[in-house]
């Protein structure tokens, strides 16, 4: 298959074939959604950990990028990719917690804009120069804490956070048109154990929210304020 990313693929660990493989094994995990798995395997996901780490790039699990900070694993980049669209097509949509950048570069392949927000200059910095490598024009970067207002006119048909929240970032809400959604990992409440994050799906319906609870994940804490 042509990705248009050739010249990113290395031999081995780092070629264009491991990839395949980690997307043949995410589907095997249960990712439904082609075009997330098309996604999968145009981004590079080698280039956006340090050079040390890149053989380990397509297992699936989590690895450091910096700033006590972690690269999501691939699974649960397709799984929230895919709860974001929910089959359907993507024209804006917000991030939060652009971390090195590869979640991003995901969605850059799913919708028509992404503005991604984060709140570790570090790590802002690595992420504009992955996504500028790969030649993803239609995402933009802003340093910010998405945890609160962000002070902009914007409207977007899909939210995804990729820090863990203890309630629902409520000041988000606003800017999602109704009908829309926001994907994040939440400590669920309803659960005795403490610190037990579930992927949580908030949909926006014209009389409020509606929240589903999905995979349980662990995710680094969203924060507030700026680093
Ligand atoms: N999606 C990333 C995973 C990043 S880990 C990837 O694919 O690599 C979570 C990120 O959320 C970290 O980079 C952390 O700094 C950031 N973060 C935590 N709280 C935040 C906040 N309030 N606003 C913006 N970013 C935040």
């Amino acid at each position: 298959m042509t990705t248009g990313v050739e010249k990113f693929d290395g031999i081995g660990m780092t070629s264009a074939r491991t990839r395949v493989r980690m997307v043949e094994r995410l589907r095997e995990q249960g990712i439904r959604d082609e075009a997330v798995l098309s996604a999968m395997t145009a981004v590079p996901r080698h280039i956006f950990v340090e050079e040390a780490l890149a053989i380990r790039a397509y297992e699936d699990g989590p690895l450091p990028i910096g700033s006590g900070q972690t690269i999501s694993q691939p699974y649960v980049v397709a799984r929230m990719s895919e709860l974001l669209r929910a089959g359907g097509k993507l024209q804006r949509v917000l991030e939060v917690g652009t971390g090195c950048g590869y979640q991003t570069a995901v969605l850059a392949h799913l919708a028509d804009e992404v503005y991604t927000v984060e709140r570790v200059a570090a790590l802002v910095a690595k992420a504009r120069r992955n996504l500028r490598a790969l030649k993803l024009d239609n995402v933009r970067i802003k340093h910010g804490d998405g945890s609160a207002d962000l002070g902009e006119d914007l409207e977007v048909d899909g939210i995804i956070v990729t820090a863990a929240a203890t309630q629902i970032p409520v000041a988000l809400l606003r800017y999602l048109k109704t009908g829309a959604r926001m994907v994040l990992p939440l400590t669920n409440r309803d659960d005795d154990l403490r610190g037990v994050q579930r992927l949580t799906v908030i949909d926006k319906a014209s009389d409020g929210v509606r929240e589903q609870a999905y995979d349980a994940v662990r995710f680094v804490p969203l924060l507030t304020g700026l680093a």
